[in-house]
């Protein structure tokens, strides 16, 4: 007899074991490719899930084959109860991982460490203190740089997320590399994506052949190495012969990755999202709360995914912002 289907399956056989939950629509940061200038109006509490619904809805997903959860935001560590939902989803058969900006994140390591946290993501999309505080209108450029440290002395594995736009930050592209020379971190220089109200536009993002072309003009050809990406592993990942760390390019823009596409991402208010540039969201939380079923509803948002990035499969439309501002801003979504 045939096994049923998960209900994490797609119509394009994708399987998704990876789900990626915001806390919060909060954060201590105003990063400005991520919140609206004109700020987002911010849920009541209630309308949010907390920690118990949290956990049960996490569940739900892992019992249908998720192994993977990423907790993210707005900024995770700013949610009070971060430390009752860490302890939780660790009793769970996962790999539990954060994304964080890193200005808490050394109130929070022993957390970390007590649940077997071991790789971080940490935001970081300039080493000059000065152009932090212009991306971020936050002035912690060092908090956040002393943190990385800290976490790298406490033998955490960093991943440093970092949003490549054009005529900001990459004039950097060679010192972040540069920064894996002694340290073994994992630079990812992640494409400028469009969201509601980040004012993107094409001419910003800076494509994998470009930045290629750009190292190749430091380092020599045969020292720059391409390392083996995991499958489903959105970076195309590559080292410095003799460096320590490793770096990486995420071109969500010039080089979709959505034919192995295994994540699903749930909204701090209990909306499933099929896909990051879906604009189209399923309510778990309302269901759940009356004491319904909410596999059927899971999988019927699983079987709505499209091919693509949400159905803007096309260039045209992908560059068109009109097409984006139905979705969430990115504050809003959890990347
Ligand atoms: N506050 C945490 C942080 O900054 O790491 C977690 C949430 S943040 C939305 C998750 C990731 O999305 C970060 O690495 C951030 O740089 C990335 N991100 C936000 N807006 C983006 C955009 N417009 N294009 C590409 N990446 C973006
Ligand atoms: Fe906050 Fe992260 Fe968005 Fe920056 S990227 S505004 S740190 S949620």
């Amino acid at each position: 007899m045939e096994e049923p289907q998960s209900i994490l399956t797609d119509t394009f056989d994708r399987t998704h074991s990876y789900l990626r939950i915001s806390l919060t629509e909060r954060c201590n940061l105003r990063c400005y490719y991520c919140m609206p200038e004109y700020g987002v109006p911010l849920m009541p509490r209630p309308d949010l899930m907390n920690s118990e619904e949290l956990f049960e809805i996490a569940k739900i997903f892992v019992e249908a084959g998720v192994n993977k959860i990423r907790l993210t935001g707005g900024e995770p560590l700013v949610r009070k109860d971060f430390p009752e939902i860490v302890s939780s989803l660790a009793t769970l058969p996962i790999t539990l991982s954060i994304t964080s900006n890193g200005v808490s994140i050394d109130r929070h390591m022993e957390i970390l460490q007590k649940h077997k946290i071991q790789t971080i993501n940490l935001s970081l999309d300039t080493l000059v203190a000065a152009k932090f505080k212009k991306i971020t209108f936050r002035d912690y450029f060092d908090k956040v740089y002393t943190n990385i440290f800290r976490l790298m002395d406490a033998d955490f594995k960093v991943k440093i997320n970092m949003v490549l736009m054009k005529g900001v930050n990459d004039d950097e592209i060679i010192d972040f590399i540069q920064f894996t020379k002694n340290h073994a971190v994992n630079v990812r220089f992640i494409e400028f994506m469009p969201f509601d109200g980040n004012n993107w536009n094409r001419k910003k993002t800076v494509s994998l052949k470009e930045i290629l072309s750009r190292i190749k003009t430091t380092f020599a050809k045969e020292d720059i190495i391409k390392l083996p990406d995991a499958p489903s592993d959105t970076a195309k990942n590559y080292k410095i012969a003799g460096y320590k760390g490793e770096f990486g390019v995420i071109s969500t823009v010039t080089n979709p990755f959505c034919d192995t596409c295994n994540r699903i991402r749930l909204t701090a208010n209990g909306r499933i999202k099929n896909c990051l540039f879906s604009p189209t969201e399923s309510d778990l939380l309302t269901p759940f709360r009356e004491g319904r079923d909410i596999r059927l509803i899971i999988q019927k948002a699983m079987k709505n995914k499209f091919a693509m990035r949400g159905g803007l499969n096309t260039p045209q439309q992908f560059n068109d912002l009109n097409e984006h501002s139905e979705n969430r801003s990115m504050i809003r979504i959890g990347g």
